[in-house]
């Protein structure tokens, strides 16, 4: 995430940090290169402009040049700042109604269908609720299919009317199913252009003005860049939305997004997609975010991250199994698909404070466990839950089942063997016999 960003700004810092003295001269050097990062990440030039001219009056303010540690105070103005460009305190959803209705818009490909599908997931399982989609595309057949087959795919309702060309009617009549089958949150997702048109604008504020609904959310595909700052200056006209859902986070994107858009509308980010999986959307922390441009990395994600994942009954299953000697294959992937759930593996290293910087050119391959894993499945129940009756022509089955070789069947193999070693002895805290395992 904001790789590029990340680098300038760390490198335009670079010498502040590292140099004992520092004259005024350096101060705006340093400040004319970090208003440079901003203007290649797309920010826009006048919110560039502003951005470095505040962190010169405060650093000026607070007596940056004679400071004990003037490089770590510049960051942290710098740091500050991106923080409150990008919003202060997060802000949550407002839940009030009964059912809460809340308005999609944005436009098409934005990802609006996926977000209406991951924000539904997250309230289910986040804050109890029981929410109903709604489809309001009556323009595309396949993005009411689309919203179904999110639906089914998470187990949560959908209500859609194809055939039905009133968008308001479909969204009324949404709400009145919500309310004969106790759905508490009803997401409405609507339809979206390519670009912003008329037909577009006065159909979204019709359907808003006739809901008259809790929360309006505004989606945009961060990659667009100044794009969407200008579409969500153009939405935010029509329909004074609650928040924006910046999406598509987990790809190149350049940051310019994300530093500008609150400053042009005045609202704050709620949520950012980072992936097209269901589990990839985070509450959006300025401040968590300031740290991850800034190449400090985000403990604090990570750990909720993990804690998310973390089932624990799942966990006493398996120290059961682990302590009768019956940990087998199937749940070495149910604990490789736990892992997978937490993100992609970049975005997960990017958490790591220095990490990222580190890590920059190795190309971390998110595909990783796919060899494990395709080996695994080639396995019978039996081999699974018993590996001590893989044989020579068995691993051969394995290897040709799989793609993979003898070879890599093996390795896997011994692998196994010394992490189910490594687990019965930490069970029984041995750790002199457990570093012998490690070695053998
Ligand atoms: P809509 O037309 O606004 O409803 O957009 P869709 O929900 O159909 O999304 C358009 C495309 O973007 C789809 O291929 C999605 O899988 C993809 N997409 C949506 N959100 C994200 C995201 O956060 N990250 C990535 N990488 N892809 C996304």
């Amino acid at each position: 995430m904001f790789n590029n960003l990340s680098e300038k700004l760390d490198k335009a810092l670079h010498v502040l940090k590292g140099h004992g003295s520092i004259t005024e001269v350096n101060v705006a050097e340093t400040l004319k290169e970090v208003r440079r990062a901003l203007l290649d990440a797309d920010v826009n030039f006048k919110i560039a402009k502003d951005f470095t001219n505040r962190v010169k009056e405060k650093a000026l303010g607070q007596d940056v040049l004679t400071s004990l540690q003037p490089g770590q105070l510049m960051v942290k103005l710098v740091k500050d700042e991106l923080t409150e460009l990008m919003g202060g305190d997060a802000e949550g959803i407002n839940l009030s109604g009964n059912p809460s209705i809340i308005l999609m818009s944005g436009l098409q490909g934005s990802g609006k269908t996926t977000f209406s599908g991951k924000l539904a997931n997250y309230l289910r399982n986040k804050k109890s609720k029981k929410p109903l989609l709604v489809a309001c595309d009556v323009y595309r057949p396949a993005a009411i299919d689309q919203l179904h087959v999110v639906g089914d795919q998470l187990k949560i309702d959908v209500y859609s009317d194809k055939g039905n060309n009133n968008p308001i009617a479909i969204a009324q009549a949404g709400i009145a199913y919500a309310k004969e089958n106790g759905h508490n949150v009803v997401i409405i997702d609507t339809a979206g252009r390519l670009a912003v048109d008329k037909a577009m604008m006065d159909e979204i504020s019709n359907i808003h003005k006739a809901i008259q609904p809790q929360e309006t959310l505004f989606v945009v595909d961060s990659m667009t860049g100044q794009d969407a700052v200008n579409t969500a200056k153009a939405f935010n006209d029509i329909l004074n939305f609650d928040g924006v859902i910046l999406t598509k986070l987990d790809g190149d994107t350049r940051g310019g997004a994300a530093i500008s858009i609150k400053s042009v509308v005045n609202k704050p980010i709620k949520f950012i997609g980072t992936g097209e999986k269901m589990e990839a959307i985070d509450v959006f922390y300025p401040s968590r975010m300031a740290d991850r441009i800034l190449g400090m990395g985000d403990v604090v994600s990570l750990v909720e991250r993990a804690q998310e994942q973390y089932d624990e009954e799942e966990a006493r299953k398996i120290q059961k199994k682990i302590a009768k000697n019956q940990f087998g294959f199937d749940d070495f992937l149910k604990q490789i698909q736990q892992i997978k759930k937490m993100g992609n593996m970049k975005d997960l290293i990017g958490m790591i404070p220095g990490a990222g910087k580190m890590m920059k050119d190795v190309d971390i391959d998110d595909d990783a466990f796919k060899g494990i894993e395709a080996i695994i499945h080639s396995m019978t129940p039996d081999e699974r839950s018993n590996p001590t009756v893989i044989n020579a022509s068995r691993k051969k089955r394995i290897g040709k089942g799989s793609g993979t070789s003898v070879q890599e069947v093996n390795q896997l193999l011994k692998q196994f063997n010394q992490m189910s070693k490594m687990m019965k002895m930490m069970q029984g805290g041995k750790g002199k016999a457990m570093m012998q395992a490690m070695k053998g």
